[in-house]
């Protein structure tokens, strides 16, 4: 490296370490490029030079938090790269283009091209047009399954492999197996199979005789399979009424007998229409034959051979065309691996950024106070808010910021524990702030702190209160976006002044530059929605709070691993005693009727109760047009007499706040609603949890909706309703009757279902997993592991055998943060 590079690093690391505020040299960083791209002293076409070039005209100065981190981290990653050399390695190997932003990411040709290969040229970043005889039509078919360039296509896996080398015929299949299978359709046709199923039924023969074939479900198929067609069919081989049947076998036409004499495993790809299988696997055998020793390792050599893990190239050729099924799996590993720790990488490194960027104020909680405060609760604390509290509380106590989840299902205590937080931070001369993502929630959370504070509630959007273990009135205030803009300014103001200790507010709100001058301690409450993404944002605004964010959502440690991976985590697993068990039922379609009766009945007593339209998927227009008919229908022939309401999602959430108040004020019987309801609502008078198709819900979330009842000593219910005989989903709901443990029940849908569905991959501001499996504990605690021993020797990634991993990093969280906006 040459010495300005060299300087340029050092000042560039700098920068890192101070916090990416643009402190690294006097004048600033952009001054400094400007000096240095003048001098003359950078290779005009190197790759440094031109991520300078890259950043927008007003400089790296303009770029914000995130952006910043992203270009320093490119811009050193290229920095770590042996310039003036000519490249040994592939150019696959030579970073990309800087995305120092937006504008600049589009039309920039990546790497250098080595002038040895003029083929291959464009390299993995090429569009897959690069092909021979792919032409632009067929890149379009490709496009839709999110194929563009070549790296997609190698990272374009099957769904599945034929497995040629064993083919079975069909007197000798095992019963119990699974196998494939080749034969001609001698009749297919629609069937009807129990009461409602439509199905298909095929009779399938070849040399050796015939067999029954079914789909359960899938009448279509019955015009798909053509008489005197061959099919590959891969499935189990089950026994009906003494016959061996092939059940919801995979299945495809046999394209070519060829297949048959290549003597492997087959790659079968997903497709899409007009997309033909035998043209997906000649084009992704193209580029596999072409281009895939162009991919780099990602991996240092110790850590492949520490955990007996494939290299790159093999596994991705491994992924297409295995010669086993165990060579399949070892491939699968590698890649589930490779996903696993850009997770993890990404995580701990933000975790790491957040804490060195800066030091907290400790809050240390003086031992007296503590006293005063759990002595002055009406309550004993649980075994584990105790424990909570100790951890919460030795968290902030320290320099490095706090940065932690604090888990427990709805109604175990957390706000107890927050409210210690807030409390160390008065103690110490700091703020605090509590947000939350309604209106509804944050009053609620003002009323709760001024009642475990000060023993009453409170009316007005600011009290002070004179709490007899603080040598200091302490005053909080409440900010909403809803408040008459007088007070609202009121507040700010008297909080801008640091008169105003606590702060419990939205997200939307506080966020939206409220000046908190001495804000020492940040709780988050109630965001599944609040990803990592989020998290690096409030990171990012003023000082370095300590940070807490609370859940009721049950998640699995695995997913807590991952998706809160930058955080601790504290666990309160224990309920205040005396809680009633909410009384669960699954109510069977003929006794929907009963049902509602017993809803008439709770109301007539005096309570409410929750109606939850089904869930569908589709989109957002057809749940809201469900729910307003299926809101008409209850209060037009089921409900005449009551008072309802109606709440979904693509109501503005000034009638949404409106329509809960209204339900928590008692002007309201029955709230109708879709499954958009925040948790939390404390709403003691409910007791009905009604949920209509109760089948097509996780069991977790069922569990949040059945959190919203039983806030009270009076006994609640939970009604699950479901139109679904089927034993699966019967199954399923007999988990929720009988379990109130919402970790068990997340950890049963997790497996039952998987991370999308559990969380909604959308929301989850995770990355898509094309090979992992959250449900891999062993894989992602191995994964974390050497996530850790990576950063721990190398913090930034910036050696130069990290460099292909660093930019992997970076494109992986690009994505991420692209599709979270
Ligand atoms: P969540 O974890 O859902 O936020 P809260 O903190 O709102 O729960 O607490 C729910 C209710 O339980 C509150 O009314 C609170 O005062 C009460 N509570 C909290 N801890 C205990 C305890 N150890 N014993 C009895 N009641 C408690
Ligand atoms: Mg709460």
């Amino acid at each position: 490296m040459n010495p300005p590079e060299a300087q340029l690093r050092n000042i560039l690391e700098l920068e890192r370490r101070k916090g990416y505020a643009d402190k690294a040299v006097i004048g600033g960083i952009d001054r400094y490029l400007k000096h240095l791209v003048e001098g003359g002293s950078l290779a005009p076409n190197s790759p440094v030079m031109r991520s300078i070039m890259a950043l927008p005209s007003h400089g790296y100065a303009s770029l914000s938090l995130e952006q910043r981190q992203r270009w320093l981290a490119e811009t050193l990653a290229l920095l770590s790269q042996p310039v003036t050399a000519p490249p040994k390695r592939s150019p696959a190997a030579a970073p990309a283009a800087p995305p120092a932003s937006p504008e600049t990411k589009t039309a920039r040709a990546p790497g250098r091209p080595p002038a040895d290969r003029p083929a291959r040229q464009e390299g993995l970043s090429a569009p897959i047009t690069v092909l021979r005889g792919v032409s632009r039509a067929l890149a379009t078919k490709f496009a839709h399954l999110g194929v563009e360039t070549i790296r997609d296509l190698l990272y374009f896996f099957p769904r599945r492999h034929n497995d040629f080398a064993h083919i079975r015929p069909i007197s000798e299949l095992v019963v119990g197996e699974e196998q494939t299978v080749i034969g001609t359709v001698w009749s297919a046709s629609e069937t009807t199979m129990g009461r409602r199923l439509k199905g298909t039924e095929a009779l399938v023969g070849d040399d050796t005789g015939v067999m029954r074939v079914v789909w359960f479900n899938q009448p279509y198929l019955a015009r798909q399979l053509q008489t005197n067609t061959q099919v590959v069919l891969a499935g189990r081989v089950n026994l009906f009424k003494g016959q061996k049947t092939l059940e919801n076998p995979e299945y495809e036409p046999l394209e070519s007998e060829d297949l048959l004499h290549t003597g492997r495993l087959v790659p079968i790809y997903p497709s899409t229409a007009g997309l033909a299988a035998r043209t997906a696997r000649r084009v992704a055998r193209e580029a596999l034959d072409g281009y895939v020793d162009l991919l780099p390792e990602l991996l240092p050599p110790g850590l492949l051979v520490r955990n007996s893990l494939l290299a790159l190239t093999t596994a991705i050729r491994e992924m297409h065309y295995p010669d086993s099924w165990d060579d399949l799996r070892t491939a699968r590993r590698r890649l589930a691996f490779d996903e696993l720790l850009l997770i993890q990488l990404g995580v701990l490194s933000r975790k790491r950024e957040w804490q060195e960027r800066g030091l907290a104020q400790p809050l240390p909680l003086p031992p007296e106070v503590q006293e005063g405060y759990v002595d002055s609760l009406p309550f004993t604390l649980t075994t584990a808010q105790k424990r909570a509290l100790g951890q919460v509380l030795n968290d902030v106590a320290q320099e490095r910021p706090m940065s932690r989840l604090l888990q427990g299902d709805v109604g175990s205590g957390k706000t107890v524990v927050a409210a210690a937080c807030l409390l160390a931070a008065k103690s110490a001369g700091c703020q605090g702030t509590m947000m939350a993502p309604t209106e509804i929630l944050a009053e609620q959370h003002y009323q709760t702190l001024c009642r475990i504070l000060s023993g009453r509630e409170q009316a007005g959007p600011s009290i002070t209160l004179a709490v007899p273990y603080l040598a200091q009135p302490l005053r909080i205030a409440l900010l909403t976006g809803s408040l008459p803009a007088p007070e609202k300014r009121t507040v700010r103001e008297a909080v801008a002044e640091g008169e105003v200790d606590i702060l419990v507010g939205t997200h939307a709100v506080i966020q939206e530059g409220v000046n908190l001058p001495r804000l020492g301690v940040a709780i988050v409450d109630e965001q599944h929605r609040f990803g990592v993404m989020q998290r690096a944002a409030l990171r990012g605004k003023g000082r370095n709070p300590h940070l807490l964010v609370m859940t009721a959502t049950p998640i699995p440690r695995t997913l807590a691993l991952t998706l809160y991976g930058d955080l601790d985590i504290s666990v309160i697993d224990e309920m205040p005693p005396g809680r009633k068990p909410i009384e669960t039922r699954w109510v069977a379609p003929e006794e929907r009727e009963r049902a509602y009766e017993f809803l008439r009945e709770q109301v007539r007593q005096g309570r409410q109760a929750f109606i939850i339209c089904p869930l569908i998927e589709e989109s957002e227009t057809l749940v809201t047009r469900a729910a307003v008919q299926e809101f008409e229908r209850l209060s037009g022939e089921v409900f005449p007499e009551l008072r309802l309401g109606l709440l979904h999602g693509r109501l503005g959430s000034q009638k949404k706040e409106r329509v809960m108040r209204d339900f928590r004020d008692g002007r309201l019987d029955i709230l109708v609603s879709t499954a958009v309801v925040e948790v939390g609502v404390d709403i003691p008078n409910a007791t009905v949890m009604m949920v209509e198709g109760a089948e097509r819900f996780g069991l977790a979330q069922l569990h949040q909706l059945r959190g919203r009842v039983g806030r009270s000593d009076v006994q609640s219910y939970c009604l699950l309703l479901s139109d679904s005989a089927s034993g699966e989903a019967r199954e399923r709901l007999q988990l929720v009757e009988r379990n109130q443990d919402g970790f068990a029940l997340a950890e049963a849908d997790l497996r039952l279902r998987g991370p999308g569905e559990f969380f909604g991959t959308r929301q989850s501001g995770l990355p898509d997993l094309k090979v992992a499996q959250l449900s891999d504990v062993p894989l992602i605690e191995l994964a974390r592991a050497e996530a850790a021993r990576l950063l721990e020797s190398d913090p930034d990634l910036t050696r130069p055998e990290h460099a292909a991993l660093a930019q992997e990093v970076a494109r992986l969280w690009e994505r991420v943060t692209a599709e979270a906006h």
